[in-house]
């Protein structure tokens, strides 16, 4: 424990955030790093419980409460505060490969169980973990690490995203010969395609992909590992083959779109949002700009249309939300997110309108969008309508040309990650159903130990779930 007394002499103070009418006009990151005492002061805040329920990880009534991959928080927290950043940083990549990924989107279970939120607030975790791991890549003291041998075994890791991408972190420092198989230009996965650069810049993913390159792993991007040919050939060609293709079929809207264009799911609006800005490329899917648009659904992806709708600069953007608004507040308020904030700077109002859905859409003659009707009988103008009401679960062509047992997720027993198929393997989101980013890197690191396992006969990589 750095100081003693610090969780009652230094109140918690978030990572600052570009203010939203400023950055809602770029692309840029919007959280703003701490000055160094500040985030001295932060670390101090820790109290070093004797039980840290803030690196426990344990489901609870379906929520997860603690940190999945038991993140050695309070080590970390107390080298913030002492100065000591290359012990800090060792302390948190032993158990986490890319806390610069969860450092800025991880939704911070561990806050939840901080002891010191229990009379106050939470120590500020998630912002500390970033410090950590950016402060480490600024002053170079993230170094490559090749295994100093090779296992002569051969593993194709499909898919990479957070959970490929772990995967074939930990068993390429194992010394075995990884090649990441990535269907779409850019590897990243929705770290990449999903999660707009303001909140997950690309170069980070890219500093990532490259370190990985340059410590041995193979990226191939534009291969699709459902094309029959291609997953025999993997199949014949390597030892192990580990499926981390995410859950990519959205749920249907419910809604007669037959003839109309205009209407687009959520993932398909963002991943064109960003060919468009961040690779120059010229997707199908349209812009917002000048466009009237009404968002469904609510949660991540909804205030990530919201946000780049508002930035692609919409006439008018306007978030359906099914439910009543008493179900969303707490202690009497309604919770924002960074999303709300922007586009109650730019247009004046909260873009959420609760308890309606969307009942009829109106076509001009070309079949093109021109407004909806909702269930409490509102006509409104819309060329662009998104839903973002979550994901039905894994995409069938790749299960089938591995020949996998699969529904929703792929099957595995419970806590494994063997599929029905010899030597292959699946974690993430494909196996977990729609989760977070922390759960996927988890998955990700249990995954490679039983492949590790598979392969040697023994393994030594850590697992945390
Ligand atoms: C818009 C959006 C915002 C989100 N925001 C957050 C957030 O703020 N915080 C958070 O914790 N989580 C967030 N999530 C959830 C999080 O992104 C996912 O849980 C996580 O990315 C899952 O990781 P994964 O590796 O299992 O799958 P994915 O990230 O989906 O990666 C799967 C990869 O497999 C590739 N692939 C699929 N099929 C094939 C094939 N046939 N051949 C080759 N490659 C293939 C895909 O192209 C993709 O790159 C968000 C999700 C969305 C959709
Ligand atoms: S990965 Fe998420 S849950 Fe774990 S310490 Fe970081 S912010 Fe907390």
């Amino acid at each position: 424990m750095g100081k003693t007394t610090g969780f009652l002499e230094y109140v918690r103070q978030d990572d600052r955030n570009r203010a939203p009418e400023e950055r809602v006009h770029d692309w840029e990151e919007f959280h703003l790093a701490l000055p160094a005492k500040e985030r001295q002061e932060q670390g101090g805040r820790c109290m070093n419980c004797g039980v840290p329920y803030c690196q426990a990880g344990m489901m609870f009534k379906g929520k997860t409460f603690g940190c999945p991959l038991h993140n050695l928080i309070p080590e970390w927290n107390d080298m913030i505060f002492a100065g000591n950043q290359p012990h800090g940083l060792s302390r948190l990549l032993k158990t986490n490969n890319f806390p610069e990924f969860t450092g800025r989107v991880c939704p911070a279970p561990c806050e939840q169980a901080c002891i010191c939120g229990i009379y106050g607030d939470a120590v500020t975790i998630r912002d500390n973990e970033r410090c950590i791991i950016e402060e480490a890549f600024a002053s170079k003291a993230v170094k490559r690490r090749r295994p100093p041998q090779w296992s002569g075994k051969k593993v194709a890791v499909i898919g990479s995203g957070p959970a490929g991408l772990a995967v074939a972190d930990q068993l390429n420092h194992r010394g075995h010969s990884v090649t990441v198989i990535e269907r779409e230009a850019h590897p990243g996965g929705l770290l990449t395609y999903g999660i707009p650069n303001m909140k997950m810049p690309k170069d980070v993913v890219k500093r990532r992909v490259d370190l990985m390159t340059d410590e041995g792993v193979s990226f191939v991007c534009g291969v699709d590992a459902a094309e029959p040919k291609t997953a025999q050939r993997l199949l014949k060609e390597y030892d192990a083959v580990v499926l981390c293709c995410g859950s990519e079929t959205p749920r249907p809207l419910g809604l007669d779109t037959q003839g109309v264009t205009g209407v687009y799911f959520g993932t398909e609006y963002l991943k064109a949002a960003v060919q468009r800005h961040q690779f120059g490329e010229s997707p199908a899917i349209p812009t917002a700009e000048g466009r009237d648009v009404v968002i469904i659904g609510t949660g991540d992806t909804a205030s990530d249309c919201v946000a780049t709708a508002l930035r692609e600069g919409a006439a008018s953007v306007t978030q359906l939300v099914r439910r009543p608004e008493s179900d969303y507040r707490k202690n009497g308020q309604l919770p924002t997110d960074y999303a709300h904030e922007e586009a109650l700077a730019v247009t004046g109002r909260d873009p959420r309108r609760f308890g309606v859905q969307v009942k009829d859409l109106v076509k001009d003659e070309n079949g093109s969008l021109t407004a909806i009707v909702t269930t409490d009988g509102d006509t409104l103008p819309c060329q662009l309508l998104i839903g973002a009401t979550g994901f039905a679960g894994c995409r069938a062509d790749v299960c089938a040309a591995f020949g996998v047992e699969a529904g929703k997720t792929v099957a595995t027993e419970e806590g494994h990650f063997a599929t029905s198929v010899e030597k292959v393997f699946t974690a993430g989101d494909m196996r977990r159903g729609q989760s977070l980013v922390v759960w996927a890197i988890a998955e990700g690191r249990a995954a490679a130990a039983e492949v590790d396992g598979y392969l040697m006969g023994y393994t030594n990589l850590m697992r945390t779930m």
